[in-house]
């Protein structure tokens, strides 16, 4: 017989950690001890899930008050137009008038059209020769 060969538990050669690890957790410790790695790993999984999703957030968050593309400014008002000569009407000259009912003319051109009908000849409001004057 003889040639009895001791074998020492192979757990101490191949990681000495595992008997610290065996006594932090007591009996059933590869179980506890995967079960934490899991857990780990998956607290780890989650929380690179919530930095890109924060990230996200946060890029959406901040690119949200960026000011919508500007809208080209409204095109001036056209110039008023004389309806009777359909030339421009400079406003403050001479030759200008408003009537009561807001077109306007030159003085000429509406004092010549009153003169037959004494109405606007757009909106048909009546015109007094005072309007004009
Ligand atoms: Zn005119
Ligand atoms: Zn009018």
């Amino acid at each position: 017989m003889g040639g009895v060969v001791e074998t020492r538990p192979k757990s101490d050669l191949d990681d000495p950690d595992d008997g610290a690890i065996a006594r932090a957790l007591g009996p059933h410790w590869r179980l506890k001890f995967t079960v934490l790695v899991a857990a780990a790993l998956v607290a780890t999984l989650l929380l690179i899930w919530l930095a890109k999703r924060g990230v996200s957030w946060y890029r959406s968050r901040k690119r949200a008050p960026q000011p919508q593309p500007q809208l080209p400014p409204p095109p001036p008002p056209p110039p008023p137009m004389c309806t009777v000569c359909l030339d421009d009407v400079e406003q403050g000259k001479e030759c200008a008038v408003t009537l009561p009912c807001g077109h306007p003319y030159h003085r000429h051109c509406i004092a010549r059209v009153v003169d037959n009908d004494p109405r606007c000849p757009v909106c048909r409001a009546s015109v007094s020769p005072a309007d004009i004057v």
